[in-house]
């Protein structure tokens, strides 16, 4: 009996809008793999191949999966996630299995971006792992279906990792994971950035500061940022929970009242 899992499809929203700051990672990305497919015949009339596989790379928590995303959806393809873990079986040659499986698919449902979170685990470099078997024929299948992608950007394989230090260099090669782009923790600027788009349609009490508060979140990543927001706003509707004594949402005096009362943010 197989074990293995569906390999499934999203079909991905999130713009480059929706991404705060990482400005010339976005640029980077729209010329690298968006034009060259948008755009096909002049960048083939100019001789430029859309890469096949790019490698992001820096702490947790960034906007990785966004970009991966962004990207997808600004191309209109369809997006595969898989974690690298995921890829791990127990069973003799279920691993490559599944890899052969996830291209399979990928092709089918082109054009598609794959996207390998925590791609360390399945790849690390050979000699740091335990069980070498299985690693050592998890990442041949990934570099047998990575040079056997001839459609021009079709498929497009996005890896991310926190660790680019123990992957398999032979991933890297060219035609593989050849564009390797770093992914900084937000500054100033981009914390205001992902804090404006996170509170997009949250009500604001009129003394919040998200200059203020961009300041004071100094290490906190877009993860992070996004968590505090959710934060104020499950204190903001206890607030109002204790304020009008909600039980029937579907009162409309109160969901005036709701509408009325503002959503505070507080640091916790
Ligand atoms: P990991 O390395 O843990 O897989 P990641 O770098 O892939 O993380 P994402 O999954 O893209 O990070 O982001 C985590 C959460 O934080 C998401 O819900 C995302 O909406 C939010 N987030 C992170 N960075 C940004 C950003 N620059 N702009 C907007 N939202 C962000």
């Amino acid at each position: 009996p197989s074990a293995m899992r569906e390999v499934l499809v999203e079909v991905p929203k999130v713009r480059w809008n929706d991404i705060g700051g990482l400005k010339e990672i976005k640029q980077q990305l729209k010329e690298s793999i968006e034009w060259p497919i948008k755009y096909r015949k002049i960048y083939e009339k100019v001789g430029i191949d859309p890469p096949k596989g790019i490698l992001l790379y820096g702490p947790p928590g960034t906007g990785k999966t966004l970009l991966a995303k962004a990207v997808a959806t600004e191309i209109g393809a369809n997006f595969i996630a898989i974690k690298g873990p995921e890829i791990f079986s127990k069973w003799f040659g279920e691993s490559e299995k599944m890899v052969r499986e996830i291209f399979r698919k990928a092709k089918q449902v082109a054009p598609s971006v794959i996207f390998f979170d925590e791609i360390d685990a399945v790849a690390p470099r050979r000699g740091i792992a335990h069980s070498i078997d299985v690693y050592d024929s998890i990442v041949n299948q990934l570099l047998a279906e990575m040079d056997g992608i001839t459609t021009k950007g079709d498929v497009v394989t996005i890896a991310a990792t926190n660790r680019p230090d123990i992957l398999d260099p032979a991933l890297l090669r060219p035609g593989r994971l050849d564009r390797i782009i770093y992914i900084p923790a937000p500054d100033y600027e981009s914390r205001l950035e992902i804090l404006k788009i996170k509170t997009r349609s949250v009500p604001l009490a009129k003394d919040v500061s998200l200059e203020e508060l961009a300041r004071i979140t100094e290490g906190y990543s877009g993860a992070d940022l996004e968590l505090l927001v959710k934060e104020a706003a499950m204190n903001g509707l206890r607030k109002i929970y204790n304020e009008i004594k909600l039980d029937n949402d579907s009162d409309q005096e109160t969901l005036k009242k709701i509408e009325a009362l503002n959503i505070f943010i507080t640091m916790s």
